[in-house]
């Protein structure tokens, strides 16, 4: 292959990555459980989901030892990516190809590597299912089959979203189809001269609630959270999923100033209800940023980006707020960037 062949085919391979929208997303069960069920099938040092961005390795689950600083270069996970094809390394000190690397010479003294690709339908391996050791090991062959159908799973988890059309803990749109009913939604919006907000929220402090009472509490949360927005939304109004405890509405046909008093009503409601969790009764804030489709709004991603930013304004000002980005500048009791 020539490397301008090569190029284009990395190309290719980033881009499939990213329509899976996985990198930078919090741990989750689903993942958690294949690397689980590979280090107790397996008994590894150390078993890691692993996305291969352009310059970086990802990791969506891993589990047992903490991941050396030298492994974040990405030699060995590109090993599987440039073969497309499983790697087992039995004992690196004697293969040439990794005997002088930082983490087998040194600390902390790899000797074992089996990696399988992540390869998606179109036949790009997008990431790797690795299972590592500071001892010299040997799969047989039907346990290396094994390995190879857990990657099959993962795959199949990831495939399972993008057809997906609703969040499976909420019941609310998935990101990807939001922004797509969003974009589509924009648009008859411009055709028609009418207007269309956008409002996105973010539980405050919600990792301190997962700390304190453990997941399932914080999944119960989210639930409540989405039960009581949808009971103070109108049925043209729609609410999606964009990351783990962040939300958006869409307001087809309502200006700014009406979407603000949407969100400012939600803030208040959630303020005064008492979350009914297994752990007890749980109180939570909640911060909005509100955005509207005027002229100077190119495309429903720069609206997306504009509620972001008056959200950001709404975290930075002291979180349990609405800020409209319209008029964030002029509200004195923000401080904005
Ligand atoms: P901030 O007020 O700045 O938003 O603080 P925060 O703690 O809410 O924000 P941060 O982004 O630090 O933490 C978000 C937490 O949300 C961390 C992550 O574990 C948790 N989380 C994400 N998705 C889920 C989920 O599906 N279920 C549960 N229970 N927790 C989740
Ligand atoms: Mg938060
Ligand atoms: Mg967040």
């Amino acid at each position: 292959m020539t490397n301008v062949d090569a190029d284009v085919r990395e190309r290719e391979r980033v881009a499939a990555l990213q329509r899976y929208d996985v990198l930078d997303t919090p741990p989750e069960e689903a993942f958690d459980r294949i690397t689980r069920l590979a280090k107790s099938l397996f008994h590894p040092a150390m078993v890691t989901v692993t996305f291969l961005d352009s310059h970086r390795q990802w990791y969506k689950s891993r589990q047992g030892l903490a991941l050396p600083d030298a492994l974040r270069d990405t030699a060995f996970c590109n090993e599987v990516i440039r073969q497309g094809d499983t790697v087992v390394i039995e004992d690196a000190l004697e293969d040439p190809r990794f005997a002088t690397h930082a983490c087998v010479a040194g600390e902390p003294h790899l000797r074992f590597f089996c990696g399988t690709p992540l390869r998606t339908r179109d036949g790009h391996a997008i990431g790797t299912l690795c299972a590592i050791d500071v001892k010299p090991r040997h799969l047989e062959p039907e346990e290396l089959a094994l390995f190879v159908d857990l990657a099959h799973l993962v795959m199949d988890e990831l495939e399972l979203r993008v057809v997906s059309s609703v969040d499976s803990l909420t019941g609310t749109l998935s990101r990807r189809t939001l922004r797509r009913e969003a974009a589509r939604d924009f648009l008859n919006a411009r055709r028609q001269r009418h207007e269309l907000s956008c409002i996105v929220f973010d539980i405050d402090h919600f990792k301190h609630i997962n700390d304190t009472h453990g997941h399932a509490v914080g999944d119960n949360v989210l639930q409540e959270l989405v039960s009581i927005c949808q009971s103070n939304l109108r049925a043209t109004d729609y609410i999606g999923r964009i990351g783990g405890e962040e939300f958006m509405i869409i307001l087809p046909r309502t200006n700014d100033q009406a979407a603000f008093d949407v969100a400012e009503r939600l803030r208040g409601t959630i303020e005064r209800a008492v979350f009914n969790t297994r752990s007890g009764p749980l109180k939570i804030t909640v911060s909005f940023g509100v955005a509207h489709s005027d002229k100077s709004v190119a495309d429903i991603d720069a609206l997306l980006r504009r509620a972001d930013v008056a959200l950001y304004g709404a975290k930075s000002a002291g979180r349990n707020r609405a800020v409209n980005f319209a008029t964030q500048h002029l509200d004195p009791g923000l401080r904005v960037a």
